[in-house]
This record gives C-alpha cells, sequence and structure tokens, in this order.
C-alpha cells in the first residue's frame, strides 16, 4: 500500500501535470522522467482522478524509491487496495500536488 511517507519523499522527484486541453489517446495518464501527466479529459470521474494519481505514485515510488520492475496490475491493484484502506492520501495528495482541485 502507498504510504503518506512515501508521498513526502516523491515530491522531491516528481512533479504532477494537469492537462485539461490535449486528448491523448493512449491513456489516463503516464510516469516519464519526474513528470506525471494526467489527462483530464480521460478522466471520468473524481474517484477516476484519485484511483488514477495513486496508480501513478506507486509507479513513481517503484522507480525512485524501491528500484523494482514493476507489473502493471499489481500496480492498479495497490492503487485499488491504497483508495480503499487509506483515502487519506487522497487529501494529502491533492494538497500537495493539486491545489487547484481541492
Ligand atoms: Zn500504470
Amino acid at each position: 500500500m502507498l504510504k503518506i511517507e512515501d508521498v513526502v519523499k516523491l515530491y522531491e522527484f516528481v512533479d504532477i501535470k494537469l492537462n485539461y486541453f490535449k486528448q491523448e489517446h493512449c491513456c489516463k495518464a503516464f510516469f516519464e522522467g519526474r513528470t506525471v501527466r494526467v489527462f483530464m479529459k480521460n478522466i471520468d470521474s473524481e474517484k477516476d482522478l484519485e484511483l488514477t494519481l495513486i496508480h501513478e505514485l506507486i509507479h513513481a515510488r517503484n522507480w525512485y524509491l524501491l528500484d523494482v520492475e514493476d507489473d502493471e496490475d499489481e500496480v492498479e491493484d495497490e492503487a485499488v487496495v491504497t483508495y480503499n484502506n487509506n483515502h487519506e492520501i487522497v487529501k494529502f495528495i491533492k494538497q500537495l500536488y493539486c491545489p487547484r482541485l481541492k
């Protein structure tokens, strides 16, 4: 499960950019280099956005903090577990990275 301490550490390495304009056909979001890009036109709801942010930060944690290969299905399962069991983290991520969404 993604932890608040991980999110704090990742703030040093990763930026989150919400893209409201460009339609990206690949996906809702991706993590590349130091940036998580979220394509808001592909996001269906607030819950979808929250799960997507958690999902991408798990990729970032695996890359920057754990240095492990990640598996798409495992990342998605962990995102759902985190969403269901640690909902505080969602508020924390939004406050830290996305003040405009508060
Ligand atoms: Zn993914």
